[in-house]
């Protein structure tokens, strides 16, 4: 029997399923994102977007998880040795990957999941123990019960002495898989034994990359569970709204590949360009104007700047911690208890919460690292997208030019798994189908639109130039004269009132006497700067005023 017959067997043994046609899976898949619309439209809450934990303490699965681990079995009963399962930061990648454990161990076949990191296997650990599914550790002196069907591992152990014979092979962070020789020897020693790696960011290069020693590719075929957009299409996840505000100057800077297997900024250079005062505090100030009093997580470049950020909070009276990989362990989870309880509103940190933190309460995302790695960015971006209670859209505060650069995360990215051929000097710019977004010049929400949808400015058109060889004609459009819009208007008023600490209502009031009716179904987002009409209008309503007040003493 040969490699992939052998893998096909146990996979075929491992999920006996009835229907298996991948019409029937992806029509399921239909079906559900359809109903979870419909309920959206007909305004019935939405089933706990959180996955229900069934009475045996293994998570019933959502309908495109079901889907997924038939997907899965089918590409690897098809002849797949080594397949990859892309399933979003929210989906749950780890119940998908509990249903194929628990899949193979009914049928006493063995099976090892593997983690980067070693707080991955504690955590993978804790939750196979709550889903009830007896497992043995094989990681440094953590090691222990490994006669059990089920092993959680670390790579690293596993390296150092190898992988007992097993029946499936399950990697979590999957994309780490790229570039990594320890994973590629593991991998060849077991040639042969069916491979799924889990991933919600499977945009490493060299994923798909033919290797001799595997007799084929890394991963050969790629499963996607559901995207992005629909997940949040169907409320599993939430949308988000991203305001760019400022960014480092990052010319000049130098690139390195990152442990994801991306091309990146170096950490050095990086921590250079974006740890400067005047940055610093945009971030505090941009927060106080947007997400004041929001659950809130920041990236940033290094360990100081990260500490910068955190005393600039302090400094304004917000309640914030940093946190890091040398943070022991006790004061960790004491940070983390904080800010569940919003105790601590403000957590700052490197790296260390972009994999496996989960806190849907948390709603605010400040970048301030800048970065170039799609898998980083969307890592990070992934922390706040979980629904959770009354939040319905998630805020990103953009200080690192990374959305102007690589496009919204809540977008449909390519998926297909890089083979390592050389990409031109564009990068993946080049496969872009939609323009990327700009910061509105007014209130730095990044739009794709040219008026903004926030505060209603449309910056002016540049004239249109249509040269054409041979005749040099030049068609100008003379641009119209910039109407101020309300939400503009209101904004600049809200702006003004927050600068000059006015009573709440203030904005309200002068905007109704501008437009003669209340501001209602405006949003309550202030402006950066007011602009030449608002203050136009205040100055004329205080000369107003004054002469009222000359009138009435000329009278008296
Ligand atoms: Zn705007």
């Amino acid at each position: 029997m040969n490699d992939m017959q052998s893998a096909s067997i146990v996979l075929a043994e491992c999920y006996p399923l009835g229907c298996t046609s991948e019409d029937y899976a992806s029509n399921a898949l239909a079906t559900d994102l359809q109903l979870r619309r419909e309920e959206k439209r007909r305004d019935t809450p939405l089933t706990p977007p959180g996955q229900g934990e069934a009475a045996s303490g293994f998570p019933t699965l959502r309908p495109y998880q079901t889907n997924a681990v038939q997907n899965l079995r089918i590409a690897l009963a098809g002849g797949i040795v080594r397949e990859m399962l892309c399933s979003p930061t929210g989906s749950g990648k780890t119940e998908i990957g509990m249903a194929l454990v628990r899949g193979a161990r009914r049928k006493n076949k063995r099976v090892a999941f593997l983690c980067n990191r070693v707080h991955l296997v504690e955590q993978t650990s804790r939750r196979f123990t709550r889903a009830g599914i007896m497992h043995g550790i094989l990681q440094g002196e953590n090691t222990a019960r490994v006669y059990e069907n089920v092993l959680v591992a670390s790579i690293k152990t596993v390296a150092r002495r190898g992988l007992p014979d097993v029946d499936l092979i399950l990697i979590d962070e999957a994309h780490t898989v790229a570039g990594s020789k320890e994973y590629r020897r593991m991998l060849a020693a077991a040639k042969g034994v069916p491979v799924v790696g889990l991933s919600a960011t499977p945009y490493a290069r060299g994923l798909g990359k033919h290797y001799d020693e595997l007799g084929g590719a890394l991963f050969e075929h790629m499963t996607v569970a559901a995207t992005i957009p629909e997940l949040i299409d169907a409320g599993y996840l939430v949308d988000c709204d991203v305001y760019a505000p400022s960014e480092p100057d990052m010319t000049g800077i130098k690139q390195a590949r990152n442990a994801f297997g991306d091309m990146d900024y170096t950490d050095a250079d990086v921590g250079r360009a974006a740890d400067k005062p005047e940055l610093v505090g945009d971030i505090v100030t941009h927060w106080m104007r947007l997400a004041r009093g929001t659950p809130t997580v920041c990236f940033a470049a290094n360990i100081a700047h990260s500490k910068h950020i955190v005393e600039r909070f302090l400094a304004a009276g917000v309640t914030a911690e940093h946190i890091d990989c040398y943070t022991e362990e006790e004061d960790r989870r004491a940070i983390l208890a904080r800010v569940e309880t919003a105790e601590t509103l403000v957590i700052s940190n490197v790296g260390i919460l972009a994999e496996g933190w989960d806190f849907p309460a948390c709603r605010t995302l400040i970048l301030a690292r800048p970065t170039r790695s799609l898998i980083r960015y969307i890592q990070m971006a992934g922390r706040v997208l979980r629904p959770h209670g009354s939040k319905t859209r998630a805020l990103i505060l953009d200080h690192s030019g990374t959305a102007t650069r690589l496009g919204f995360p809540t977008e449909e990215f390519p998926l297909e798994l890089d083979d390592g051929t050389p990409r031109d000097a564009k990068g993946t710019q080049e496969v872009r189908e939609k323009p990327l977004p700009k910061a509105c010049p007014s209130c730095s929400y990044l739009k794709t639109v040219h008026k903004c949808p926030v505060c209603g400015f449309a910056p002016e058109r540049r004239a249109n130039v249509d040269v054409r060889a041979g005749d040099l004609v030049r068609i100008a459009k003379k641009a119209k004269a910039p109407k101020i819009d309300k939400q503009a208007f209101y904004s600049q008023l809200l702006c003004i009132a927050s600068s000059r600490s006015y009573k709440a209502g203030w904005a309200a009031n002068k905007y109704r006497e501008y437009f003669g009716v209340w501001p209602r179904g405006l949003r309550e987002v202030m402006a950066p700067e007011a602009g030449p009409v608002v203050i136009g209008f205040l100055k004329h309503l205080q000369i107003r005023d004054a002469r009222a007040k000359r009138g009435a003493h000329a009278g008296a």
